[in-house]
């Protein structure tokens, strides 16, 4: 879908943020998830190759935080 985050493809735009992953055809400016943003460059590779959801990147307490600061 046209309005999913560009790294996970899984949920909605939140954030511009700038990766430079040549491995992942990332050159600059991404639209991505409140999800996605904070994760490393490692775990984006991981999620763009194996089309993971980047929640599962989260400890839950974090995973709880977010959601609750985002609801
Ligand atoms: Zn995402």
């Amino acid at each position: 879908m046209k309005n999913d985050c560009q790294i996970c493809r899984k949920h909605p735009i939140m954030y511009k943020d700038y990766r430079f992953l040549d491995n992942c055809g990332l050159q600059g400016k991404v639209l991505v998830c409140q999800w996605c943003r904070d994760l490393n460059d490692v775990a984006i590779s991981d999620i763009m190759r194996d089309e993971l959801d980047p929640e599962d990147f989260y400890i839950q307490e974090i995973h709880d935080e977010i959601k609750k600061h985002n609801r």
